[in-house]
């Protein structure tokens, strides 16, 4: 289709006529769409599309946007149009870096409905929406049901910090849990034939139609580089503008882990943090969707995840690998610059990260045994003594030592003091009481890592209902208008336990 008119934004009402931008699209139309200024109350009705079959445009390609897309065709028997616009060359976001894995309710393991509830709830300290948890825990097992149908096979287990039973689970082999399950519902959805997807393709906004309080969002503008054009700096390239019309919009579009002024404006206790998150988690849909009167709550809830790597050869680098939430779940320990340990290990991620700010130069040393290294796989370890430069791997208590600038027998010292507790089977002076993987082996290879906080994630977002919804300030649905995953706030109130997020986006995007 040819391009249309470029749309100035919501505050003045335009006319845009023309046939879709989108490409493949399978019944091409003309479009009379009437953007109407909420703000200006204006009375004009909006004209009815013409279309037989209903538009859905998904804005995000991670796990939320992808969630979305293949539940939306599964339940409309495949009656619907779908476009899903990513900004970034290649679907993933975020998603794509997860690397300890997605929770589910895992009787098996001992665990429960009020157990798993619990802990959301306790670990949200008070501020996670009830009905939003219980949706989460409720439907955690059909959401890996439902990634399992797609090819997504998950048979490791693990215990993360803040959960009271294994519940936490990844894939045996291949990649990161968060590329493993990406690459497969990636391909799942370009299999679609009413799915288009459109990569590079950055909304703006989204365009509403009604008058003052009978409004609905009705689709998107965005913006796509202009062909042909080449420049080393993609900000400066000069972009062509197009609308899309929709019967809904499911924003999907991440958090705003990335944003320094966003981080900086709603919780500047965050500032100077380095971040875990890719370039793109801008916050972008939580602006919009606050723009024509979305609600947003728990903004200021920003987690600081207590390990990222520190890179010797880039110390201060404002980015940060994440050093995986699973490295302590497989059993590996925690030693602050004096090699000793200082912290429940398992404990919650804030409590963590709390004690964590306390050591000497905010730092601390991540110390995973032979058994524990196994478990949590030797080639991603590899990687990181290797190519990565972020881990030392040693075969002696001497040689670790070295590495952390502490005396042989202050190491082995502490190492006996945590075979002792693990053997008392007794809660230790930190409160740990479980012990992944039993002991450090002092005789086996072992590998060491420095961490320090960063930032990682952002509870806050729009406020959405069960059904995804998302809620203006009277707590009423826009119409048109759902969202999912990291743009949305209520679920994991002021902390998230570790693994809910990829669930979050599973069970959201599937309802939304
Ligand atoms: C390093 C790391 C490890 C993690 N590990 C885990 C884990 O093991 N388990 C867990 O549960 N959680 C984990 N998390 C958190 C979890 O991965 C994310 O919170 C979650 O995947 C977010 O998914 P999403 O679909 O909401 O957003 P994303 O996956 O970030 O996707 C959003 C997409 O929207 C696109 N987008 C944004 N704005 C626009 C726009 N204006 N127009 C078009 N497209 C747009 C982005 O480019 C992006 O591709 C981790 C996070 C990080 C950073």
């Amino acid at each position: 289709g040819g391009r249309t008119a470029p749309t100035t934004g919501l505050s003045i009402c335009c006319a845009v006529y023309g046939r879709l931008p989108v490409p493949r699209m399978r019944t091409a139309r003309l479009v009379v769409l009437v953007v109407v200024a909420v703000a200006l109350g204006s009375l004009a009705a909006p004209e009815a599309s013409t279309t037989e079959t209903p538009r859905v445009v998904v804005v995000g390609g991670g796990l939320a946007g992808l969630s979305a897309t293949l539940q939306l065709v599964a339940d409309a028997g495949g009656e619907v149009q779908v476009v899903l616009l990513e900004k970034e060359s290649k679907l993933g976001g975020n998603s794509a870096k997860a690397s300890s894995g997605i929770n589910a309710l895992t009787p098996a393991s001992g665990d429960s409905v009020d157990l798993y509830t619990n802990d959301t709830l306790v670990s949200g300290g008070g501020r996670s929406r009830t009905e939003l948890v219980s949706k989460l825990v409720g439907e955690s097992e059909d959401a890996v049901a439902f990634l399992a149908s797609h090819g997504v096979q998950l048979g490791k287990l693990t215990q993360l910090g803040g959960h009271s039973a294994k519940r936490t689970h990844s894939n045996v082999a291949g990649p990161n849990v968060g590329s493993f399950i990406i690459r497969a519902l990636s391909e799942a959805v370009k299999q679609l034939p009413q799915v288009n997807v459109v990569t590079s393709a950055k909304v703006k906004h989204l365009l509403v139609s009604g008058s003052k309080g009978e409004h609905r969002v009705a689709g998107v503008s965005y913006s796509t580089p202009a062909a042909g054009a080449e420049s080393d700096d993609p900000a400066s390239l000069p972009t062509d503008n197009h609308t899309l019309e929709a019967d809904a919009v499911i924003l999907a579009t991440g958090g705003f882990g990335a944003e320094r002024d966003m981080l900086r404006r709603y919780n500047s206790a965050v500032d100077g943090f380095a971040t875990t998150n890719g370039q793109w988690a801008t916050g972008d849909g939580m602006v919009m969707g606050h723009a024509i009167g979305g609600q947003l709550v728990d903004m200021d809830k920003i987690q600081i995840h207590p390990t990222g790597f520190v890179n010797p050869k880039d110390p201060q680098a404002g980015t940060k690998f994440l050093a995986p939430e699973r490295l302590r779940g497989v059993g590996g320990i925690l030693l602050n610059s004096f090699g000793k340990r200082f912290v429940n290990e398992l404990g919650r991620r804030d409590y963590v990260t709390e004690v964590m700010l306390r050591q000497e130069g905010k730092t601390a040393w991540l110390l995973l045994g032979d058994v524990q290294a196994a478990d949590f796989g030797e080639a991603a370890l590899g990687f990181y003594a290797g190519k990565a430069g972020i881990a030392t791997k040693g075969d002696s208590v001497e040689g670790i030592a070295a590495a952390i600038a502490v005396e042989a027998d202050v190491l082995r010292t502490e190492l006996d003091r945590y075979s002792s507790a693990v053997r008392s089977g007794q809660a230790d002076e930190f409160g740990k009481t479980v012990f992944p993987n039993g002991a450090i082996n002092p005789q086996g290879t072992m590998y060491v890592m420095k961490v320090t906080p960063v930032v990682h994630y952002t509870m806050g977002g729009l406020s959405i209902d069960q059904h995804a919804r998302v809620l203006d300030t009277a707590g009423k649905a826009i119409p048109g208008l759902l969202a999912a995953g990291e743009v949305t706030g209520g679920v994991h109130g002021a902390n998230r336990l570790g693994g809910n997020s990829l669930l979050d986006c599973t069970v959201f995007g599937r309802i939304a």
